[in-house]
């Protein structure tokens, strides 16, 4: 692994186009790690600072298209678990974030990637395609 090597965990938000009317979820962007993150082996806790302004830039550059779909993160597990710190985060998120219709939660584990939406108030795996 080039950036990242999960000894300690890296994470930031999901940026792209959301395209409602045919289901479709473009990602174009994600953010990396800012020295305001806290960060350990075993957790990842994303600050405001950084990331937003990233998120302004991206939604200004593109002429206020690219929104944000949610964030990710990596767990040094073959296959990733959510932790209960990351289920109660996500439901946080999923909370504060109403504007958007659904945030997609990423784990990149060692060997698998896995993503989650919450949907009232409830954590689903999304299937593979
Ligand atoms: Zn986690």
């Amino acid at each position: 692994m080039h950036e990242y090597d999960f000894r300690i965990e890296s994470g930031g938000i999901i940026v792209g186009y959301l395209n409602l009317a045919d289901k479709q979820v473009i990602i174009t962007d994600i953010t990396t790690p800012f020295s305001e993150d806290s960060r350990g082996r075993n957790y990842f806790k994303r600050s405001e600072y950084g990331h937003q302004q990233e998120m302004d830039r991206l939604w200004h550059e593109s002429g206020q298209k690219k929104t944000y779909l949610g964030e990710w993160h990596t767990h040094n597990q073959s296959i990733p678990v959510p932790s209960l710190v990351d289920k109660r985060d996500w439901k946080r998120i999923d909370k504060i974030n109403k504007n958007y219709k659904q945030a997609f939660f990423v784990i990149v584990g060692l060997n698998k990637l896995k993503v989650w939406t919450v949907s009232d108030g409830l954590i689903r795996e999304m299937e593979e395609v």
